[in-house]
């Protein structure tokens, strides 16, 4: 018998829809099929394959609403993110449509000779998705990959595969080949551990937390797999006394409670220099009480609920009875996985809350006295993925930047994720680069021939 799976909507409780899981034979066949395709898909004639995924593009924007009201069922997305989340999936797709036209190899002199170089697709890459971005993170990994001329099998996670399923048929309907684009939703133990020990499947695109993330970089060592790893993050934003601390009060919850928090570039530490601490506290306030929590259907929602009652657990567990609450938002009654706006200060280094990432909308406020210790705070982390830094001073700007371990910063503004540059982490938050060139080369082997 079929496993199924109840996609729940996390702002209704309801069931959405009831889900098919895939097993270890089902997942074989998926990827066998296509190994087989990727002999054909390989060999399109790259205008042609840039004619495809722009036609998939295209299809996508078609049906954004559609996806948009379909994330929002069953991630509790608000309306507003769910139309950018699916209108990035038709721009990464036009972006690397692009691409098939533009895979240059090099001539290098050499000795009695020369050298050519190359650029070649790895074969079937297997996508492994979490649930808090389900359709930029899938497009992400899909369209550079299909771009390069692999295929693709890509796993949902278990909670969110709505929007990637829809996604594969939208992909059938704009003309891509069969088996060139594979959804295949069931659990991270049996489909996405046989994308791990498959042979066929040449390279892993791996987006999650850093302890599966761990495992898929281990099992991927004994058939020296590939891969590109997008993992935790526990950003710092930091808050200098010379900065604009208004502008930076007033856009700090949306740096971290955007997504409800579940956000793998959440700025969940805030560090404010001693001497504006109070001060930024006071203007962070009615900041964090503005933030619209509600329906995420609404035109007007801010911020929606948690993705799971276990997710809601997990997020509880950081404000205990005598966690040091400053000033927490607004959530609404009724059914629903609400966790409220929560902001804890001040927050000592050493405690868990500043430690670990809490994956929901709290945030930790720590003083620090000067730019040193500024650096080493925002350095005392497993992690490495995004953070924000507030100054008037330019050099400053570019000297703390340079100095945080961190693979993406913004400088007064709380921005760093654009897919035609590069996006990945420092340490435990990854390995390898999405977005732009970059990410295009992680789907490319190259080859060098002497003549
Ligand atoms: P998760 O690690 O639990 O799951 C991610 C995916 O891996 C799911 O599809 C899951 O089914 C699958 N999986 C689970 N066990 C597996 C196994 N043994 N082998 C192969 N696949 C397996 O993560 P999550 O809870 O879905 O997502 C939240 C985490 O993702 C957070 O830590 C967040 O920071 C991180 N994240 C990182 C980025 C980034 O770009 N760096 C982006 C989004 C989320």
């Amino acid at each position: 018998m079929t496993a199924t799976y109840d996609v729940i909507n996390p702002a209704t409780e309801e069931i959405v829809r009831t889900v098919d899981q895939a097993d270890v034979a089902a997942t074989d066949r998926a990827i066998e099929r296509a190994a087989k395709a990727f002999e054909t898909w390989r060999h399109v004639a790259p205008g042609d394959r840039a004619r495809l995924l722009r036609a998939f593009a295209d299809n996508i924007d078609a049906h954004r609403e559609e996806l948009a009201r379909l994330e929002v069922a069953n991630s509790g997305h608000t309306i507003s993110n769910a139309r950018w989340e699916a209108g990035n999936v038709r721009d990464v797709l036009t972006y690397y449509s692009a691409a098939p036209e533009r895979l240059f190899g090099r001539q290098i002199p050499v000795a009695g000779g020369v050298d050519i170089t190359f650029k070649e697709p790895l074969g079937v890459v297997g996508v492994i998705v979490p649930w808090n971005f389900p359709m930029p993170i899938a497009g992400w990994g899909f369209a550079p990959a299909l771009a390069a001329g692999n295929t693709v099998v890509l796993k949902p996670a278990e909670l969110t595969p709505l929007t990637a399923i829809r996604l594969a048929e939208l992909a059938l309907e704009s003309g891509m080949p069969p088996d060139v684009f594979t959804v295949i939703a069931g659990k991270g133990s049996v489909v996405g551990e046989r994308f791990v020990t498959h042979p066929a499947v040449r390279k892993l695109v791996f987006t999650g937390s850093t302890e599966v993330g761990q495992r898929v970089m281990r099992g991927a060592a004994d058939q020296v797999k590939r891969v590109t790893l997008e993992l935790g993050g526990k950003s710092a934003n930091i808050v200098f006394a010379d900065a604009d601390v208004e502008r930076a009060a007033a856009t700090a919850p949306y740096g971290v409670f955007d997504n409800a928090g579940q956000d793998c570039c959440a700025r969940s530490r805030i560090l404010v220099q001693r001497s504006v601490y109070d001060r930024f506290l006071d203007l962070l306030e009615p900041a964090v009480q503005g933030v619209r929590v509600e329906d995420p259907a609404r035109d007007t929602a801010e911020m929606g609920p948690l993705i799971s009652p276990g997710q809601w657990e997990a997020v509880a567990s950081y404000v205990p009875e005598d966690a040091p609450v400053a000033f927490r938002g607004r959530t609404p009654d009724g059914p629903g996985y609400w966790f409220p706006p929560t902001v804890l200060a001040p927050v000592t280094p050493s405690d868990r809350t500043f430690r670990e990432e809490i994956f929901g909308p709290v945030v930790v406020v720590t003083p620090f006295e000067d730019e040193a210790d500024a650096i080493a705070l925002a350095n005392d982390s497993a992690y490495g993925l995004s953070g924000s830094i507030w100054t008037n001073d330019l050099g400053r700007a570019l000297r703390v930047s340079r100095a945080v371990e961190t693979g993406n910063l913004s400088v007064n503004s709380h921005s760093s994720v654009r897919y035609w540059t590069p996006f990945g982490g420092y340490k435990q938050s990854g390995l390898g680069r999405e977005h732009g060139a970059h990410g295009l080369e992680e789907f490319l082997e190259v080859k060098a021939l002497f003549v």
